[in-house]
């Protein structure tokens, strides 16, 4: 039996990092991981797929050369064993990199193997059996695949077999018309497959306000994608080398045919093969792991890290998980999950930026507030670089002044969005803001002024 201080299963966004700090401060640690350090974000998530996104949006500005006045004589196409050989390039520096650091790390021990709990602080792996006085589980999330007839029967794509792909789909059907799912049509769009996209809920991106959903879905739609909404898969077949997705719609059947099917409607916890019974570790009916707001689990000495623990589902979230755990720990500073504010990004270009409550959770809240909101269109740096498309919407509590939310679609959305977020941890009145003087000309130059033109949310 091998002991240690401190064993973490899995290498996503918290272990590693957390392995850094525990070893630092003279812990004996050991880190399990059963494929790819680094995890999803790494691996198959957020860094292939933002390399991909940026491939796409080369294709796309070099088709729209000429409105800069910039001819490419010829047609452009794009070399998608050479998109995925840069993708493929650009992950492995970041898996690499944890790797190394994991294994150079004094006083840790890298075990490559799948962990399975058979007590509440003993774990088998490669055929030893390690006890942790304190055990961390970051053991990430996969791409959920439903029991829809006929599913399992027919190739179809996740998130991590699209990794692999090296030529293009003629026709890519996208069940899911979320953040996954959206990311994909559009860059498969623009490297130059058919793409559509089914999704369940009355519109895209169903958990943000109606009007991103809806200027969303038109920026897609402009670009070729064919969107259905409302509308219920019931099945699937092979026909001959193609897929049939059959599609409840509006109380119609009907079917769309494609080449290539992904599957992008959700995410299941990495937990169903964890012996986490053995452990008495408690989770939820979808097997997300119970924790209080320190990451704790029911378990005395057992932590549930980054998405998991059903408490975030973002890379950020997963750090900031590290960040509390360690804070609790090692540096006696009481941080908790609950001190965070909402925010991510949606990475379809125009990109979304969100921080904190949307429009309908304001309303729905029944707090008094105001609004204000700018098209793109009137934003002259958006203007200056032909990318106009989308808006942003500022939201403030009426009577304290603070920043409740907002959603920033557009050029670089994903970026402002930070001059609001760092502003609710501020705390701060959006009146000090409203008398910032911004760069020009900027995206972020326009948040002072849309500040200057609240109005009541009626
Ligand atoms: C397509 C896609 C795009 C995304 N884009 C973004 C984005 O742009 N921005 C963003 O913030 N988030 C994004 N995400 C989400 C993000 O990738 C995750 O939130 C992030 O990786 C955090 O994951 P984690 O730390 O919980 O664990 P993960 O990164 O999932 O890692 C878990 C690790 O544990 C290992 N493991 C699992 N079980 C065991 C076991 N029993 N024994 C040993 N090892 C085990 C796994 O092999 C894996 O390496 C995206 C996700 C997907 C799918």
């Amino acid at each position: 039996m091998d002991k240690f201080d401190a064993i973490i299963i899995g290498t996503g966004q918290s272990g590693p990092a957390l392995a850094r700090r525990l070893a630092g401060a003279g812990r004996k640690v050991a880190v399990i991981e059963r494929k790819f350090f680094g995890g999803t974000c790494v691996n198959t998530g957020c860094t292939p797929t933002k390399t991909l996104v940026a491939s796409a949006y080369a294709a796309h500005l070099a088709r729209r050369a000429g409105d800069y006045g910039v001819t490419i004589a010829g047609p452009v196409s794009v070399d998608m064993k050479a998109v995925k050989a840069r993708k493929d390039a650009v992950a492995g520096v970041s898996r690499r990199a944890v790797e190394r650091s994991l294994k150079t790390l004094q006083g840790c021990t890298v075990y490559e193997d799948h962990a399975r709990f058979l007590g509440a602080n003993k774990v088998a792996v490669s055929g030893s059996v390690l006890t942790g006085e304190q055990i961390f589980i970051n053991v990430g999330t996969r791409a959920l695949v439903p029991p829809i007839p006929g599913l399992k029967d027919v190739p179809h794509l996740t998130n991590s077999s699209m990794m692999d792909i090296d030529f293009l789909p003629p026709h890519l059907i996208v069940l899911g018309g979320s953040y996954v799912g959206l990311e994909f049509a559009q860059a498969y769009r623009r490297f130059g497959s058919e793409v559509t996209v089914i999704e369940l809920a009355p519109r895209l991106i169903a958990c943000e306000d109606e009007d991103v959903s809806r200027a969303v879905a038109g920026f897609l739609e402009e670009e070729g994608i064919h969107v259905w909404v409302d509308s219920k898969v019931v099945g699937v077949e092979k026909q001959s080398d193609r897929i049939a997705v059959k599609v409840e719609s509006a109380g119609t059947l009907s079917q769309v045919v494609g080449t290539h099917l992904l599957v992008a409607i959700g995410r299941r916890p990495n937990t169903d093969d964890l012996g986490l019974d053995k452990a008495g570790i408690a989770t939820d009916p979808r097997g997300y792991i119970e924790v209080d707001d320190q990451l704790c689990t029911n378990v005395p000495g057992v932590w549930a890290m980054g998405d998991c623990n059903g408490r975030g589902a973002f890379t950020h979230t997963s750090y900031n998980d590290f960040e509390v755990v360690a804070a609790n720990l090692l540096d006696h500073d009481q941080r908790s999950v609950t001190d965070r504010i909402t925010a991510y990004a949606l990475y379809t270009d125009p990109p979304l930026g969100r921080a904190g409550m949307t429009e309908a959770e304001v309303r729905k809240s029944g707090q008094p507030a105001l609004i204000s909101t700018i098209a793109m269109e009137d934003v002259s740096r958006a203007y200056e670089k032909g990318e106009t498309k989308g808006f942003m919407k500022i939201l403030v509590d009426r009577d304290s002044g603070l920043i409740l939310g907002g959603a920033f679609l557009g050029l670089a959305g994903d970026e402002v969005i930070h001059t609001i977020l760092d502003f609710m941890y501020a705390k701060a009145p959006y009146t000090i803001m409203q008398r910032a003087m911004h760069i020009h000309p900027t995206v972020s130059e326009f948040i002072p002024t849309m500040l200057g033109d609240l109005k009541p949310l009626q």
